[in-house]
């Protein structure tokens, strides 16, 4: 299957949006080690979910995720089927 142009570049900045979160993380992680014990927080986790029924597959972290499989699911679909709904979750994690 070939990728589409357009797909390799929001891979692209994908990974580097992840790489600056993970930066981000480690330098909030650093700055709180002192004040804060490691008790669960909230994190924003992405999802969608369709008309026909079908919808994704635990969270994602990152909002362009679940849109590309959103769209994903779109484009495995006949012509005309409709676009899923991303919307997002606030969950406690452990870190
Ligand atoms: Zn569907």
């Amino acid at each position: 299957m070939e990728i589409p142009r357009w797909a390799a570049r929001v891979t692209a900045a994908v990974v580097v949006g992840g790489a600056l979160i993970i930066r981000r993380a480690l330098q909030d992680a650093a700055s709180r080690s002192d004040t804060e014990g490691s008790g669960p927080r909230k994190q924003t986790f992405w999802h969608w979910r369709c008309e026909c029924g079908a919808h994704s597959r635990g969270g994602d972290p990152f909002k362009s995720d679940a849109e590309y499989n959103a769209q994903r699911h779109q484009w495995r679909k006949e012509k005309g089927h409709p676009m899923p709904e991303v919307y997002s979750t606030e969950e406690e994690v452990e870190w």
